[in-house]
């Protein structure tokens, strides 16, 4: 799987709920740094997909960041 390594920092306007801390937590524990690429793109896309159906505002905002960076929508999270 051809995975582009790139670290992006969310400033994010938002209250994250308990399952956005659960899984931010996950993502930045160190576990997780030393999980495989696969690993970590389940886990984003697990956390993309709550964000999507449960705070739709943060990710225009992270979209519209994308996309002002010219980078690919495929990235990690960090807290
Ligand atoms: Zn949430």
């Amino acid at each position: 799987m051809q995975s582009h390594k790139l670290s992006m920092k969310l400033y994010l306007d938002f209250d994250p709920c308990v399952e956005c801390k659960e899984m931010m937590t996950e993502l930045s524990s160190e576990e997780m740094l030393f999980a495989d690429d696969e690993t970590r793109a389940d886990v984003s896309a697990k956390f993309l997909r709550h964000l999507t159906y449960n705070h739709n505002e943060v990710v225009k905002a992270v979209m519209s960041e994308v996309k002002s960076q010219q980078r690919s929508p495929e990235f990690d999270l960090y807290k």
